[in-house]
Order: C-alpha cells, then structure tokens, then sequence
C-alpha cells in the first residue's frame, strides 16, 4: 500500500450534496463506504472534518457576531458534522473515535495526541474536531496541524474539482490540471490549495498533499492503492 497513515480532509460544505444547509444523509452515507474500504485495506485513517455547511465565522461578521464568537460557532459545527459522521462510518461496521480540541467530555473525547495514535494504531478511524481549537484559523489548518502531529504521510483533500488547476475551472475553460507540483510552483503561481497557514506547515514540515475529487465513487480507494488521482503537491 502506498501509504499506511493517511489524514483526509473532508470540507462541511462537501456534506451539503444537494441541500442549502445542513448534512445530505446520501453524501454521508457515500463518504462513509469511501473511508470503509480504505479501512479494509488495513490503512490509518484520521479524518478532519469542516464546518461549512453550517457556520463560518467570517460571515457571522456580518450579522453583528463578533468573529471570536463566530469561530467558535464554527468550530462547534464541525464536532455536529463529526458526529454524523462517526455515527455513518460506525453503521459501516468501523470502530471510531471522536475527539474534539474544544472540550466537551460528555460527547467525545479530547484531543491527546498520544491517544489518537494509539486508536489509529488499533485500527480505528479518528475524527479531529472542533479545527484546532483556536479562533482565526481554519479546518485546513487543523487539517495539516494533526497530520504533521500524528505523522501522517500525507494529507487527502478530498474537494469536488479533481485537483489543482492553472485557473479556476469552473470560471475558465482554458484552465489545465496538474498532475503534480511543487509546493514553490504553488506559490509562485498564486495557486489556491490551502489558505496560506495550512499551506506553509505543510511545506516547512515535508508533508505531502493529494487535493482529489473526493464525490466520485472509488477515487479514495485507487488513490491509496497507488494510482495517479487529483494533484500531489510535494
Ligand atoms: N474554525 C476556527 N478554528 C479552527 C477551525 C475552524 O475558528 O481551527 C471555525 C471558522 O469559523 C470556520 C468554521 O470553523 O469558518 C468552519 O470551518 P471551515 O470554514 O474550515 O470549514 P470548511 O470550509 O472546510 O467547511
């Protein structure tokens, strides 16, 4: 296998489907058989999961939310959209753990590092939520803090465009893909993958990232097997 510990990033946005707000139980349901056959596989899996769906800080600005307040709004999203997903994946038959940055001891547990490594080490999926626990930062942060902390060899950004493009595809029907490239081009080029915190830890600590096409059925299993899916920034 070519990887043995992965940390996937899942956006809450992505847990809309079809709906204006909330979690699409068909879009869980199909993450949910995604993460049970790279578990099948004997793979590591932790899995940080955003808040989009429901709340974002920044726009809570907007309405007179303070941001502080917000992001904590938004950090509590996550944990709700964590749940759902525990609770998917655990119908799938796979043992999981939930663990929040933000205490909250009667629902999950908290976030030991030396824990989340021994659950993954017993074969269970983790769940990071609550992002890393701090206002001003993002789910893609937290994404990259516990994948450099557990170790991680690569980082998984599952999104619905099937990797990084020259230009906005959805906007320009020139824009081209990029099989792979460097962490430099990315800047170079004014690229978006990450915001620029998630980013750079990822590049000062040598860790990898795969941004894929996480809504097409069997991309997460061919993509762990081996194959050349979405774009690898290294
Ligand atoms: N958030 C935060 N600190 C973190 C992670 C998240 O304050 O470490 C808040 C922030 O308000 C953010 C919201 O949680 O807007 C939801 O996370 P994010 O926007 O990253 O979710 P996604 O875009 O992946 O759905």
């Amino acid at each position: 296998m070519k990887y043995k510990r992965i940390l996937l990033k899942l956006s809450g946005e992505a847990l809309l489907g079809k709906q204006n707000f909330g979690i699409d139980a068909e879009r869980l349901e199909q993450y949910a058989t995604e993460i049970k056959k790279v578990v099948d596989l004997g793979i590591e899996v932790a899995i940080v999961i955003g808040g989009g769906n429901i709340y974002r800080g920044m726009e809570a600005e907007k309405t007179g939310v303070d941001r502080v307040q917000g992001d904590h709004m938004g950090m509590l999203a996550t944990l709700i959209n964590g749940m759902a997903l525990q609770s998917a994946i655990e119908q799938h038959g796979v043992y999981s753990r939930l663990m929040s940055a933000i205490k909250m001891d009667e629902i999950c547990e908290p976030y030991i590092r030396r824990r989340a490594v021994r659950h993954l080490e017993k074969g269970r999926v983790i769940i990071f939520g609550a992002g890393t626990g701090n206002p001003y930062f993002t789910t893609d942060s937290a994404a990259s803090l516990r994948a450099i902390e557990i170790e991680a060899d690569i980082v998984l950004k599952g999104t619905r465009v099937d990797g990084v493009y020259s230009s906005d595809p959805e906007k320009d029907e020139a824009a081209t893909k990029y099989t792979s490239i460097t962490f430099q081009e990315v800047i170079r080029k004014g690229l978006n993958v990450m915001d620029t915190t998630a980013f750079t830890l990822c590049q000062e600590n040598n860790l990898p990232i795969i941004v894929f096409d996480m809504n097409t059925p069997g991309n997460l299993y061919s993509l762990v097997k081996g194959e050349d899916i979405g774009t690898l920034i290294s």
